[in-house]
């Protein structure tokens, strides 16, 4: 039988390979022809079942976004612009033959592999075409292949750089690859880059699950680190169901939960999550609960949820969340202002017409001025308010350092007199700013997170 099998594998492979023959449609893709065979493609794929059906909810426009929606004619030539030539070939590879090998000849030359002696086997150029299968197979529906593509993806991120396993990471999120996901998360749990480097790379929640990772694998003994259980403590599981809440505007949960199970909206970035994922009214509802700290600094950069709205360019978000005190003047850990980040997107937009990480179909310029006008009034009014308020403040500070340098003196026994004190308050006021300074912000080689507030008891 497994005999049988394989050589039936081979002959319909060889149908394809033999191209012309008994073909009756013809794809052109990157200018190269593909004959192929109707009856064999529907017969093994939904989507090309429905494709020559000229169903009406065939995706037609995964082919050749800009074909029409109708069947095609016999004999004519279907573009095909959405995949590669070299995945749309391995895809009728494994259609024809239900078995394909995703992998490249050992020195061929790849634009994306600068070693000429590569074999790739776990370089970028080999990552790359495994994960562009992933994608062609999803989206064509060939799910067997997307499982294939998952196991030989796990066997190479083993041995790949620390980017590609980041790169495939975002990919086993996006498609929902679970035995993917957990595998890769480990790794880069493991390879010990801090937080602000892993930031740049991967979103705010990605980071948050492998600092979570790091939390509980260091609580292990080290000969089972390799054995790190799944992600199903009672906290993960928490944050979870409050994202369940969040992502169907349950509101009222997420409030039972606050005051029923003791949730700190704070630790668990509801309104960070709230922001990027939700509604405006689910914002406004999670801020009338009066639980969470609307200027909260997350992730490895102390952004507050303005920094993401602004990032996000939402101006339902920016404002929500000025309504409800959000300061338009919080400083991310390297200096970075809301409005700051709205400058460089106006610039970018400006001068690229394009912004990094915003689908240009899906960009209003009106909302970025909306943003920025915002923002702007917002530090305005603060600004006021501040000069309206120096004058009192002054005499505070004067009176606070003032109790600071004399207490500390008192602590070193020196003898508090008039002059004494006076001379003492500049440099005592230094050491105790920059004594505040370190231990608010961990040190750039420190693993440690602030995703979680220190004081948090982790189960
Ligand atoms: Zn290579």
């Amino acid at each position: 039988m497994e005999e049988s099998l394989k050589s039936m594998s081979m002959d319909y492979l060889n149908l394809l390979i033999n191209g012309q023959a008994f073909s009756d449609v013809t794809f052109s893709v990157e200018g190269r022809l593909i004959h192929a065979h109707r009856c064999i493609l529907a017969a093994r794929s939904l989507f090309f079942r429905k494709f020559f059906c000229g169903a009406v909810d065939a995706p037609a426009s995964l082919l050749d976004p800009h074909s029409p929606r109708s069947p095609p004619a016999r004999g004519a030539v279907i573009p095909v612009s959405s995949v590669g030539y070299e995945v749309f070939l391995l895809l009728l590879q494994f259609l024809y033959s239900g078995q394909v090998s995703i992998q490249l000849q050992k020195h061929e030359p790849r634009p994306n592999c600068g070693d000429r002696g590569c074999w790739h086997t776990h370089c970028t150029a080999a990552i790359d075409l495994a994960l562009d299968t992933l994608a062609a197979a999803r989206s064509f529906g060939v799910d067997q292949l997307a499982l294939l593509t998952q196991k030989q993806l796990e066997s190479m991120v083993e041995k790949s750089s620390i980017e590609d396993v980041m790169k495939v990471l975002m990919a086993a999120r996006k498609h929902e690859m679970h035995q993917l996901w957990s595998t890769c998360s480990h790794l880069v749990a493991k390879s010990g880059l801090p937080p602000e480097i892993l930031a740049k790379h991967l979103p705010l929640d990605v980071v948050a699950k492998l600092e979570e990772l790091r939390r509980l694998s260091s609580r292990l003994p080290s000969s089972s680190s390799d054995h790190i259980p799944s992600l199903c403590t009672d906290h993960h599981h928490k944050i979870r169901r409050m994202r369940r809440a969040l992502d169907s505007s349950d509101v009222e949960l997420v409030k039972l939960m606050v005051m029923g199970e003791g949730l700190n909206l704070d630790d668990a970035l509801a309104l960070h999550y709230a922001v990027e994922h939700c509604t405006r009214e689910v914002v406004k509802a999670l801020l009338e609960l009066g639980a969470a700290d609307v200027n909260f600094p997350a992730g490895p950069t102390g952004r507050t949820p303005l920094h993401i709205a602004a990032q996000l360019v939402s101006p339902d978000m920016v404002a929500v969340l000025l309504d409800h005190h959000a300061d338009p003047n919080a400083r991310t850990l390297d200096g970075v202002t809301p409005l700051d980040i709205l400058r460089s997107l106006t610039s970018d937009f400006l001068f690229k017409g394009a912004l990094p990480g915003i689908n240009a179909a899906h960009f209003e310029p009106n909302k970025l001025r909306l943003c920025l006008e915002l923002v702007q009034s917002a530090v305005m009014v603060a600004s006021r308010e501040e000069a309206a308020a120096n004058l009192s403040l002054d005499s505070r500070m004067v009176y606070l350092n003032l109790g600071v340098a004399a207490a500390a003196a008192a602590q070193m026994g020196y003898k508090v007199d008039d002059g004494g004190v006076q001379g003492d308050v500049r440099s005592r006021r230094s050491t105790v700013t920059q004594a505040g300074g370190s231990s608010i912000r961990p040190s750039s080689s420190s693993s440690s997170s602030i995703m979680y507030s220190p004081h948090h008891d982790f189960p």
